[in-house]
């Protein structure tokens, strides 16, 4: 993100786009551009981009745009969609660019192959015995797998031999019917199936790594509002159980979606968004909330930890998408208790700021208002913490946020973990998020520490100030033993997060032993 100019903020923007002035400069008509078109229009003062077929003039929007002109200008006069993907995706840039639109490419650019049925599956086929690859690759024809790779170096044959096809099937009762996906993944589970069931649109996800295999029709029949998923982790088999409305016969399940039954690149689809519903919003320090959202009764979802989701709100006819990362109610002090997450409840810690677009939008929603929530996306991986003896936590603000689960995660489920210590950045002390909690689970479990260190203390403070630097690191970021495995997470605002990872290296660590949260 860059310093705007006064007057070039996102509401000041959409002003812009709503005030009926020409931005195209092409008077509303829409106009085929071709690729030596686009290449034409190369410059700051006058730049065509492509995203995804589409192309926009974006000279107006130059000086709005929070990654800076320099940025923007790297995809000018050309496709910029993959560079779009890898940056910011979940930008709604259809909404927020509509008044910008030029044209259609005449010739579509060639996107990566939707349809892919089989594909890769490489941790699970090392697993299998040689001869037994011969039975599936047998099971794979007679389910009439399209591509089927055979190399003849046996070498090749167990990393190159990784496609497996995924099915559904679906068989009904006079009540009941109910889907079944054979995912053959072996440890399956609850964070990885991702359902929606509203009126009579199914929408059924299941993840794996970067791809993902979708089934998603208009049912042939109504069904009851609540919606079970069953998964037998061992065998990979995911059943979606839906109630009958009424006791007729279906004749099919329904009508597919164009993404029905395909297994792609998860980036290559576009995200899905259901309405929640705001159950409360309670206060956390002077500026930031807890809200806590509830699901719709035919969603099962789980944010898996370090993953975030996308709100979506129409902001003076505009929509507008920004990340938050799911917490936990409270920080659970006895890891006794049964696991928090029930399945039903999102619950965001959120700041909100005086000149905020967003939060101001969020912090005027209604008990009872509706707001959209995405599927969860993130790089992080629990994997990651598993094999850590020692976990740091560096957090700056509401970089709290994926710190919460993390560290329920952490001291619940990783045995080998000898320390957890959460350096926690922030300006004063009003602005330190569950201060309390963190100070009581510091007391009751002897492996978890916390270090508060602000940046404008008041005079009274006599604990740690400063901002992120290389000594206040090398005090407080240590190896509990000379060669212990050591995972450092680091979250906050851009700048902190980016001085942080170069200090960490500075003082030795590597790449693998540091994870940084970003967008
Ligand atoms: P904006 O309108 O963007 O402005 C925020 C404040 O910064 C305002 O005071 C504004 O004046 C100032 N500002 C904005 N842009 C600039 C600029 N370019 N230069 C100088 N000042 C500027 N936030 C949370 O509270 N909780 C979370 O759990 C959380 N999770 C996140 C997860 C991810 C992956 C990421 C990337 C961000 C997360 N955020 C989280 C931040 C969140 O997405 C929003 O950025 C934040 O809520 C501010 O949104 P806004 O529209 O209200 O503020
Ligand atoms: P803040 O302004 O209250 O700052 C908190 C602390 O961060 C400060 O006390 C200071 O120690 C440090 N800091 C702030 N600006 C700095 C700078 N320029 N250089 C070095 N250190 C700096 O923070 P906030 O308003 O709570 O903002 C939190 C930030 O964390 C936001 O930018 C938000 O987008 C980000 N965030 C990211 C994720 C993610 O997953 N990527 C999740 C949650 C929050």
């Amino acid at each position: 993100q860059v310093p705007l100019k006064p007057g070039r903020s996102l509401m000041d923007w959409i002003r812009l786009t709503k005030s009926g002035k020409d931005l195209t400069g092409l008077k509303g008509r829409l106009v085929e551009v071709t690729e030596d078109e686009l290449s034409k229009h190369n410059k700051k003062e006058d730049c065509w981009i492509c995203i995804r077929g589409f192309v926009y003039n974006v000279t107006p929007y130059m000086e709005y745009h929070p990654g800076g002109e320099d940025e923007l200008m790297k995809a000018a006069g050309t496709d910029g969609t993959d560079l779009f993907d890898q940056v910011h995706r979940w930008v709604n840039y259809e909404s927020m660019l509509k008044e910008c639109l030029v044209g259609r490419m005449a010739v579509k650019p060639i996107g990566a192959p939707k349809e892919l049925k089989a594909f890769a599956y490489i941790n699970f086929l090392q697993q299998i015995p040689e001869d037994e690859i011969v039975v599936y690759l047998k099971t794979f024809v007679t389910l009439g797998v399209k591509y089927v790779l055979i190399c003849p170096k046996k070498v090749y044959f167990f990393s190159l031999l990784y496609f497996l096809f995924y099915s559904y099937d679906w068989f009904q009762t006079d009540s009941s019917v109910t889907i079944v996906i054979y995912t053959k993944q072996k440890d399956m589970n609850a964070e990885l199936v991702i359902v929606d069931c509203q009126d009579k649109r199914l929408r059924g996800e299941i993840i794996m790594d970067d791809h993902s295999y979708l089934v998603e029709v208009d049912l042939d029949h109504a069904v009851s509002e609540d919606v079970a998923v069953n998964i037998s982790e061992k065998v990979g088999k995911v059943e979606i159980i839906l109630n009958k409305k009424d006791n007729v016969h279906w004749k099919m399940l329904g009508q597919p979606w164009e993404g029905h039954d395909t297994f792609i690149k998860r980036t290559d689809r576009g995200l899905f968004y259901r309405k929640c519903k705001l159950v409360s919003k309670t206060e956390v320090t002077h500026d930031t909330k807890l809200f806590c959202l509830m699901l719709p009764k035919g969603t099962h979802l789980r944010v898996p930890t370090g993953q975030h989701v996308y709100l979506k709100q129409i902001i003076a006819g505009t929509e507008v998408v920004k990340p938050y990362t799911p917490v936990l109610p409270f920080l659970p002090l006895d890891f006794q208790e049964p696991p928090l997450h029930d399945g039903v409840h999102i619950y965001l810690m959120i700041k909100i700021y005086s000149h905020g677009l967003f939060t101001q939008a969020l912090d005027h929603l209604q008990i009872g208002d509706c707001i959209s929530v995405s599927n969860p996306e993130g790089n992080f991986k629990k994997s990651q913490v598993q094999t850590s003896e020692d976990l740091l936590l560096l957090a700056g603000g509401t970089g709290f946020t994926p710190m919460v689960k993390l560290l329920n995660f952490a001291l619940t489920e990783v045995s080998c973990l000898r320390t957890v210590k959460l350096i926690f950045f922030n300006k004063t002390e009003d602005d330190i998020l569950w201060r309390n909690q963190l100070e009581q689970l510091a007391l009751k479990d002897e492996r978890f520490e916390v270090q508060f260190i602000l940046s404008q203390p008041s005079k009274d403070w006599v604990g740690k100030q400063g901002k992120i630097s290389s000594s206040l690191l090398s005090e407080f970021v240590k190896r509990s033993r000379r060669n212990s495995k050591v995972l450092i997470c680091i979250c906050g605002p851009p700048p902190f997060t980016e001085q942080g990872v170069q200090y960490l290296k500075d003082l030795g660590y590597s790449q693998e032993e540091i994870h940084a949260f970003t967008a």
